[in-house]
């Protein structure tokens, strides 16, 4: 498996090469390619485990690129924020996320919904003030509105403190992502105003077999009980995997075992089978 990932990503890394100026044409008209609804979000359910309910979705950007197909965030969003235009897609990715959000209401659904911030976009002056009036405009409870930040950001404490403030203050629900691969000081993450710690996929891959990372995953758990912080592991594959995260305690699972990402009306008919 390890030997087909890395053949894939040379493979796409020098398409993506090649077809540089192809991507260049489109973001030379950022506007249009927003118009023509290239860009859309897939939603990525995450459940409670001691519940077995969905307790919420990810929305993960892609973009329907008109010759090169569904291109996947890491391969754009690095350019994206290269070019300066991370701004004008991120308020995008807000504006839908929120859209979604009503859609879902007007039929009934209250289901809440994160977004994944860029460094670049969580440190826009008027971050607060954009998803204050999307959230306005859409007419949602703030707390239905999900925002993921990575570890690193967060912990760039002078930087984030102001900002991560506001937004609780607002009453959005903040996670820290990926957590455990950055470098956290424990001292600024029981001062940091968030809800949520979402442990990243890599302790979780081995975690029945490797007594280090199954350590790992119960001391996370234990402390984000302490500081009264959710704990969602991420990339859970295996029914396995979920069992011992059960008997560790932690709070919510979002894998391929249950869903890969989805286009919202295959979403949407879930909640009705299962509501
Ligand atoms: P992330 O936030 O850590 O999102 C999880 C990634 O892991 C997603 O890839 C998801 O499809 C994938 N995944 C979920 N469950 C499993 C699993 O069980 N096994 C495996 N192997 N993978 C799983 P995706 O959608 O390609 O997104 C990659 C990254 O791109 C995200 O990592 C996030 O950092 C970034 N990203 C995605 N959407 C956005 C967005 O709207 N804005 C920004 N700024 N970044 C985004
Ligand atoms: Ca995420
Ligand atoms: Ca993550
Ligand atoms: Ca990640």
């Amino acid at each position: 498996a390890k030997q087909s990932v890395s053949t894939e990503r040379y493979a796409l890394y020098s398409t993506s090469c090649s077809n540089q100026p192809l991507m260049m044409r489109m973001f030379n008209d950022l506007n249009k390619t927003i118009a023509n609804n290239e860009f859309f979000l897939m939603y990525q359910p995450k459940y409670s485990i001691s519940g077995g309910q969905m307790s919420g979705a990810e929305a993960l950007i892609r973009w329907r690129h008109p010759q090169m197909g569904v291109l996947s965030p890491d391969r754009f969003i690095p350019i994206v924020e290269e070019f300066g235009m991370m701004s004008t897609v991120g308020r995008w990715i807000v504006h839908e996320a929120c859209s979604q959000i009503r859609r879902w209401s007007d039929n009934g659904i209250i289901c809440q919904v994160s977004i994944n911030l860029s460094a670049i976009q969580f440190q826009l002056e008027n971050i607060v003030d954009i998803i204050k009036e999307e959230i306005e405009e859409a007419d949602i409870r703030p707390a239905l509105l999900g925002l993921e930040i990575t570890e690193s950001m967060a912990m760039d404490i002078d930087k984030s403190m102001n900002t991560l403030t506001r937004l609780y203050q607002l009453g959005v629900t903040i996670s820290i992502d990926d957590f455990g691969t950055g470098y956290s000081s424990l001292n600024y993450l029981k001062r940091l105003p968030i809800h949520e710690l979402k442990i990243d996929r890599s302790f979780i891959n081995d975690i029945e077999a490797d007594d280090g990372d199954k350590a790992i995953v119960t001391a996370i758990v234990a402390l984000a009980h302490n500081l009264r912080l959710k704990v969602v592991a991420e990339g859970v594959e295996t029914v396995g995997q979920l069992n011992e995260l059960k008997r560790i305690g932690c709070d919510e699972a979002q894998g391929y075992y249950f869903h890969k990402p989805q286009l919202p009306e295959d979403l949407a008919s879930q909640f009705r089978m299962e509501p």
